[in-house]
């Protein structure tokens, strides 16, 4: 099962990736978490990218379409991938293709996580992100037991300098702007399912056995 998982900044695309990684065991494949693990080790890649990242900017489209071709290539996919904020571009989704073809790994579905504007801002101003193990709360909605701490791994708990407020709207318009524009690339390939962005845990499973036919979680 091969997925790509769209929705705006904020919509629940890493939550949605990780509970579904853990019960399907289908490889999870972000390219932010790529670029922040890039960015933590101040590689190469790591430093040409953070001052887009920070700013709330996409990363070129050559710079990006080059990791992922590098990642699925060298990867193994027993279950399938889901593609998380990849593509965001039309130049994006064209290499995609190309990629994919040539590796012969066709698509079967791309998720559209559907929430409201006003959500999304909540969201990602409260939200924490594990600096072990990317593990992801809300202060409010979802905290760790000990505040800071991360439940799973001990880490640290961090705010993402593009989570606060001047890179979150300009992550919203620039995918209203970029990104939206995919989902009708997507629809006339017939690949689009919806999920709302309201979900939690329970309506994952529902959701990838009636929508995405998968029936062998082991939640
Ligand atoms: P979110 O979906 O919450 O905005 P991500 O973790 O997917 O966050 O991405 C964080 C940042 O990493 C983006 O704002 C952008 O700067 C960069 N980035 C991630 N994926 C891409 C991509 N496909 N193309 C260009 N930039 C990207
Ligand atoms: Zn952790």
């Amino acid at each position: 099962m091969n997925l790509l998982i769209m929705g705006k900044p904020g919509a629940g695309k890493g939550t949605l990736a990780s509970i579904m990684q853990d019960n399907y065991h289908i490889t999870h494949i972000s390219t932010g978490n790529i670029f922040r693990e890039e960015i933590a080790k101040q590689s190469p890649l790591g430093i040409a990218v953070e001052s887009f990242i920070t700013k709330g900017e996409l990363v070129p489209d050559e710079l990006t379409n080059n990791i992922v071709k590098s990642v699925l290539t060298q990867g193994h996919f027993p279950n399938g991938f889901m593609l998380d904020g990849y593509p965001r571009t039309k130049d994006q989704a064209i290499a995609l293709d190309r990629i994919l073809t040539e590796l012969n790994m066709p698509l079967n579905f791309v998720v559209d996580i559907e929430v409201d504007d006003e959500v999304l801002l909540k969201r990602i101003t409260g939200r924490r992100v594990c600096s072990g193990c990317n593990t992801i709360y809300h202060i409010s909605l979802h905290p760790s037991i000990k505040q800071d701490v991360c439940d799973v791994c001990g880490g640290i708990l961090i705010q993402r300098e593009d989570d606060k407020e001047e890179s979150v709207r300009k992550r919203i318009q620039i995918y209203n702007q970029k990104t939206e524009p995919l989902l009708d690339y997507y629809r006339q390939k017939n690949l689009i399912v919806t999920l709302d962005g309201r979900f939690k845990r329970e309506d994952v499973f529902e959701f990838v056995e009636t929508k995405l036919g998968i029936t062998h979680g082991n939640h």
